[in-house]
Order: C-alpha cells, then sequence, then structure tokens
C-alpha cells in the first residue's frame, strides 16, 4: 500500500502527460513557454481569482506574495505555529518575525478568535494555512484584517481545490499561495507553485519579482528572485487538470468513509470539515493517544503513515527564540498526537478498510 498513490494516477493519465511533455520538448521553450501562460489561465478560471503566476515552488510563491507586499525587517507576520516550516521561514528569510497565535483543536487551523490580541503597530500580514487541506476561517480571518487594515496571505499549499462558502481556496483573501509539489492535491513532476491575487498592482509587482524584478528585460525596477516554474511542470499540471475535479471528489468520498469506518475506533478521534466549507484532503490525520504504537501495528501490517508534524515552529531550534519563547499548548498537544494514513483518489476500498480494522481491531 501506498501513502499517496502517484504511480496509478500517472497510468490513467499517461497518453495527455506524455504528449503535453513531449510537445514542450518538440517546441523547446522550456522557461516561460506558452504552458506557462496556458496553465495560469486555466487556474484562474478553476479559483475565480483574477491573476495567477507560477513560480518555482510554494516557498517561492510565499516568498514572492512577502515581497511584494514590501514585508522586511522589523515587521511582524501573524501566522499559525503548527504549518510545514516554509511558512514561518519566509518571514523569518526578509527579516521579519512570524508572531503565532495557537490553532483551533478541531482544525488543527489558526484560531482566528485569538488573532486580534496579537496584533501591533508593527503587524503587516495575517497568514493562515490551510492545514491538510481545510481552509482556515476566512471570513472571521478577513474581518480582523479588514479593521487594521492588513492584508492576509493565504497559504494555501495544501488546499487547491477546496472551498470555503462556494469559493475557491486560493481566492479566499488578498493573496493566495499554493505548491504543485508532487504530493499535493494538484501536483507536478518536480517543484512549482502558484500565487493568486485578483488586486492588479500586486499581481503586477508579484510578476517582476518572480523574474529578478524586471520591468522589462534587464530593466530592474525592483530587487526580485529567479522564481519561474518551468514549462515542463507547467506542462504536467496542465495534462493532470484533466482528472483534477473526479480526484477532488475522489478524495472526498475516501474521506467520508474514513470518518465513517473510524467513528466507532476507540483509539482515534477524526477531523472533519467544518461547515461551510470542503477540504482537499491533502492529507487524513487523525488525532491519537499512542501514536507511537499505533503507528508501529500499521507499520507491521504494511500501512505507511506520516506525521504533519511532529514539532511544532515555536519548538524548532531555529524559531523557538522568535515568537517570543511563548507556548502554544493546542498546537504542542496536536503535534504529538496526529497521526496522517494513506489517502489518494486511487486508494483502494479494500486497503482503506483494512487500515481501519487495523486501527479499530488491531488486525
Ligand atoms: C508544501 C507546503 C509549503 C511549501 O511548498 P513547496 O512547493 O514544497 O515549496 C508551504 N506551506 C505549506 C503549508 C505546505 O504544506
Amino acid at each position: 500500500m501506498q501513502f499517496i498513490d502517484l504511480q496509478t494516477q500517472y497510468a490513467a493519465l499517461k497518453p495527455e502527460i506524455d504528449r503535453r511533455i513531449q510537445a514542450v520538448l518538440d517546441h523547446g521553450q522550456y522557461i516561460m513557454g506558452p504552458e506557462v501562460r496556458e496553465l495560469e489561465e486555466r487556474l484562474e478560471q478553476f479559483t475565480g481569482s483574477k491573476h495567477c503566476i507560477t513560480v518555482a515552488s510554494g516557498t517561492e510563491a510565499l516568498l514572492i506574495a512577502l515581497m511584494a507586499l514590501g514585508i522586511g525587517r522589523g515587521d511582524e507576520v501573524i501566522t499559525t505555529p503548527f504549518t510545514f516550516v516554509a511558512t514561518a521561514e519566509m518571514i523569518v528569510l526578509l527579516g521579519a518575525t512570524p508572531m503565532f497565535v495557537d490553532v483551533d483543536p478541531s482544525t488543527g487551523n489558526i484560531d482566528a478568535s485569538r488573532i486580534e490580541e496579537r496584533i501591533t503597530a508593527r503587524t503587516r500580514a495575517i497568514m493562515p494555512v490551510a492545514l491538510y487541506g481545510q481552509p482556515a476561517d476566512m471570513d472571521e480571518i478577513n474581518a480582523v484584517a479588514s479593521r487594521h487594515g492588513l492584508p492576509v496571505i493565504e497559504d494555501a499549499a495544501q488546499s487547491f481545490g477546496a472551498e470555503y462558502k462556494g469559493r475557491k481556496s486560493c481566492n479566499l483573501s488578498t493573496i493566495g499561495c499554493t505548491s504543485f509539489f508532487p504530493s499535493k492535491p494538484l501536483g507536478c513532476y518536480g517543484d512549482g507553485g502558484a500565487i493568486f491575487t485578483s488586486d492588479e498592482a500586486l499581481s503586477k509587482k508579484m510578476r517582476e519579482i518572480r523574474v529578478h524584478g524586471q520591468e522589462r528585460r534587464y530593466h530592474h525596477t525592483s530587487v526580485g528572485v529567479g522564481g519561474r516554474m518551468d514549462t515542463l511542470q507547467c506542462a504536467v499540471v496542465l495534462a493532470k487538470l484533466a482528472r483534477f475535479d473526479w480526484e477532488t471528489a475522489e478524495r472526498q468520498r475516501k474521506a467520508r468513509r474514513y470518518l465513517d469506518l473510524l467513528r466507532n475506533a476507540p483509539t482515534v478521534t477524526t477531523l472533519p470539515p467544518k461547515p461551510g466549507r470542503t477540504t482537499a484532503w491533502a492529507q487524513f490525520t487523525v488525532l491519537c493517544d499512542d501514536r507511537t504504537a499505533l503507528q508501529q501495528r500499521l507499520s507491521e501490517a504494511g500501512i505507511p503513515t506520516a506525521i504533519h508534524y511532529p514539532v511544532p515552529l515555536h519548538r524548532q531550534p531555529a524559531y523557538r527564540e522568535l515568537g517570543g519563547g511563548e507556548e502554544y499548548p493546542v498546537a504542542s498537544s496536536m503535534a504529538q498526537r496526529v497521526l496522517s494514513l494513506p489517502m489518494s483518489a486511487d486508494l483502494k476500498e479494500d486497503d482503506q478498510q483494512r487500515v481501519c480494522s487495523v486501527i479499530a481491531n488491531g488486525r
């Protein structure tokens, strides 16, 4: 059994993926070829966001978004300590400080009700993460942000395809950033990512930052980065879009089945989506008290699992000094209890049954 089954996905899409890759090899425009803009247009239509800018990775998307907002030394950005490191890492890289807010125990997402108390004169942005694919409480977050005139960057690296009150993740705030890392809901075959905004000026700025801050060739109006997404990777994502709606629906069906099969398992607690939103189920993650034992039991039965994430950022050596050395008890407790189970559109029903039976009955 695979944790995320990308082989079956490739087999199903092989003619389209191979054709798309071959087309790039034939035209030879490996950097900023026609597939780049084609993908951006498709993703603008998909999300409803006015502008999509593809970039080298999800990490680069966050970096470029923060740079476009002018965030730097002395600034503070409010975010969650329970996320992949890149979220806080890009804030720190620019000389700013991540100000953590503890998370909601029912989702693992930033606790929106505690953001306002964290805002200071130095706060420059709020950066929620859609953990495991479920958008955070975006209405509440956007409301606090607008009261204080702050932009909101959604780290939607795990939530491409998710919806919040009928709108797509990535199009829920000032800027949305996603990742096409192979195991994300929409993945390429290497690194890739995208930034979304409906703000014309920000979009122009981010396009420039992506290519060394150049307004036109060899004319650099700002300091930027080499942040383009390869044409080949754009071609792979274009091919994968053919099956994406089916895959999202299928992961949601598999998730409902997990929720059902695990309802009476005494050793685990599930994290179903809150009302008014869907999740992209980048991960199907449960909470358990004796994680080491459960992970061991599953591993002995040939079932792969993963931990997202074992150490919250405020406990990481590189970050623990930054947030004021405070404790975030919900994030810390979740980090000790979360376990992600095999999940993908191609997860076989027998395999899923077996995962649940090992969890519930020990075999
Ligand atoms: C994967 C991920 C990123 C980084 O994306 P890359 O494409 O791997 O750089 C950032 N934030 C979160 C929450 C992620 O899951």
